[in-house]
C-alpha cells in the first residue's frame, strides 16, 4: 500500500501535488492501494476545513485513492507502541522544562555547535524516578547505539550516525504523538511499500526506520524523497506560501488540472512525449529516473503544456468549460491558443466577439457600413463569398473592409486569421452583428 500524508495545515501547494500525483501513479504501476492519511495530530497547527479542500483538489485532478485516514484516529495505537517501547527501555520519560531545553538550544548555538540532547533523564535511576512527582513530561526514544543506513530510489545511498538521530522525542506532553512517531508507526500499521514525499523529510526517515526497528518490525519500506522546486526567478526554494496560492492560482486563472498535472510529472524528467494524461505516464513513468538534482518551476513550460492540452481536449467540452454549449465554440477555442495560454484568456477573447460592439474611431463609417450590411445579408457559408458580398453591397473596397469587418466580427483589430476564425462563427452572424 502507498500512502500520501498532508497535514491540514495549510492550502495545497505544488510540491504536495506532485506528491500525491507521483503516489498515484506508482500505485497503479505496483498495482497497490493508495491512502490518503491527514497528519492531524498537532492540534495547534491544524485548520479547519482544510483537509476536506486538500481532497476536493485531489478529486479535482483525478487522483485515485482507496480511503482517507485520520491519524488522530490512530492515537490508541501510538500510545501502545510508545509504552512497549518504555517497558523495553527504547524510550524514556524526560523531564527536562521547556525553559532547561531552551537554555541548552541558546547554549549551543552561542558556541555554534548543533544541538543534541544532553541526555538528562536518559538513564534515571528508579530512586531518581521515585522523587519526580506531578511534573510533566514527554518520552523520548534512546539515541540508537548504531548508524541507520537506508537507499533513497533517487538520491542513493545514506548513512545517519546516532548522533545524527539523537535521543528524539515521540509523544509530546499532553501525550500525543509527534510527526516522526506517528508516521512510522502509521506506515508500519498499514503496511507501507513505499514512501514518496519531498525531500525536505530525509533527515527524518532515519528516525522513522529507527522506531519500526526497535519495535521489532524489520519490512523493509522503499523510500523515495523528491528533491526540491526552485523559483525559476530566484533559483531559491519556493516557499510554501508560493506553492499554495500557485495551485489555487494556476486553476482559478484557467490552467487545467490535466496540464498542471503532466507539467509536475515533467519536473526534473526526460519523457518518452511531452504531452501526456496520467494514465498515459502510467505506462513508461520510472520515479527512480527522477534527476537527482532540484527541479525549477518555469511558468513559460506550463504554458505550453497547457496550450498542447486545450489543442487535443474534447470541443463540447472545451466550448463548456468557456461557458459554451457548442462544438464550433470549442474549434474557435483551439484557433485562440495561437495567443492565448489559459481557459481564462480565451474565454475574454470569445466573450468579447458575442459582446455588444461599439463604434470604433479610426473607421467608423465603414464599420456602420458593414454592420448594417451583414445585418441584412442572407447566411453566407465562406468568408471570401461573404468579403464579396460585402464589398458589392457597400462599395467599399477590399482594403477599405479589412479591418472594420475583422472589428466587427471578433470585436478586436488584431487575432488569428480572420478566414480561420468565421466557419466557426458564421452560424452566430446575426448575434455577434
Ligand atoms: N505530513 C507531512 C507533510 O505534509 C508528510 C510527510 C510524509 O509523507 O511522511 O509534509
Amino acid at each position: 500500500m502507498l500512502r500520501f500524508a498532508p497535514s491540514p495545515t495549510g492550502d495545497m501547494h505544488i510540491g504536495n501535488l506532485r506528491v500525491a500525483i507521483l503516489n498515484h501513479i506508482l500505485s497503479k504501476q505496483l498495482n497497490e492501494d493508495l491512502v490518503v492519511r491527514i497528519e492531524d495530530t498537532d492540534k495547534s497547527r491544524n485548520i479547519e476545513g482544510k483537509y476536506q479542500e486538500i481532497l476536493k483538489m485531489l478529486e479535482l485532478f483525478s487522483i485515485d485513492y482507496k480511503g482517507v485516514v485520520l491519524q488522530s484516529d490512530n492515537i490508541k495505537y501510538h500510545t501502545q507502541m510508545a509504552m512497549q517501547l518504555l517497558i523495553d527501555k527504547k524510550a524514556f520519560n524526560c523531564f527536562c522544562s521547556s525553559e532547561a531545553l531552551q537554555k541548552d538550544k541558546d547554549e549551543a548555538k552561542a558556541n555554534n555547535k548543533p544541538y543534541r540532547y544532553t541526555n538528562s533523564c536518559t538513564n534515571l535511576s528508579s530512586e531518581a524516578l521515585k522523587q519526580i512527582n506531578n511534573v510533566p513530561f514527554t518520552v523520548r526514544m534512546k539515541k540508537p547505539k548504531e548508524n541507520i543506513k537506508f537507499t533513497d530510489g533517487i538520491k542513493g545511498k545514506f548513512d545517519f550516525s546516532p548522533f545524527d538521530i539523537d535521543s528524539f522525542i515521540i509523544l509530546r506532553q499532553d501525550k500525543t504523538s509527534t510527526y516522526n512517531f506517528a508516521c512510522s508507526v502509521d506506515d508500519m500499521i498499514f503496511d507501507i511499500s513505499t514512501v514518496i514525499r519531498g525531500e525536505d523529510h530525509l533527515s527524518n526517515t532515519p528516525k522513522q526506520i529507527y522506531i519500526r526497528n526497535a519495535l521489532g518490525y524489520d519490512k523493509n519500506i522503499n523510500y523515495i524523497h523528491l528533491p526540491m522546486i526552485l523559483d525559476m526567478q530566484t533559483g531559491k526554494k519556493m516557499s510554501k506560501r508560493d506553492m499554495a496560492s500557485s495551485v489555487h492560482k494556476l486553476v482559478d486563472e484557467g490552467y487545467l488540472p490535466v496540464a498542471i498535472a503532466n507539467y509536475l510529472v515533467l519536473l526534473g524528467y526526460n519523457p518518452p512525449v511531452e504531452i501526456f494524461t496520467l494514465e498515459e505516464a502510467v505506462s513508461w513513468f520510472d520515479i527512480n529516473k527522477i534527476s537527482k538534482s532540484n527541479a525549477k518551476f518555469d511558468i513559460d513550460k506550463l504554458k505550453f503544456v497547457n496550450r498542447e492540452h486545450i489543442k487535443i481536449m474534447d470541443e463540447m467540452r472545451l466550448s463548456k468549460l468557456i461557458g459554451y454549449a457548442d462544438e464550433d465554440i470549442g474549434k474557435l477555442a483551439k484557433i485562440y491558443t495561437q495567443e492565448c495560454d489559459t481557459i481564462n484568456q480565451i474565454k475574454t477573447k470569445i466573450d468579447i466577439i458575442f459582446s455588444t460592439k461599439k463604434s470604433i474611431d479610426k473607421f467608423q463609417d465603414e464599420y456602420k457600413l458593414i454592420k448594417q450590411c451583414l445585418q441584412n445579408a442572407p447566411f453566407i457559408d465562406d468568408f471570401t463569398k461573404l468579403k464579396e458580398y460585402i464589398i458589392k453591397n457597400t462599395s467599399l473596397k477590399n482594403n477599405q473592409i479589412v479591418m472594420p469587418l475583422r472589428y466587427a466580427l471578433t470585436g478586436s483589430i488584431t487575432g488569428p486569421t480572420i478566414s480561420e476564425i468565421y466557419p466557426h462563427i458564421k452560424n452566430y452572424l446575426g448575434e455577434i452583428i
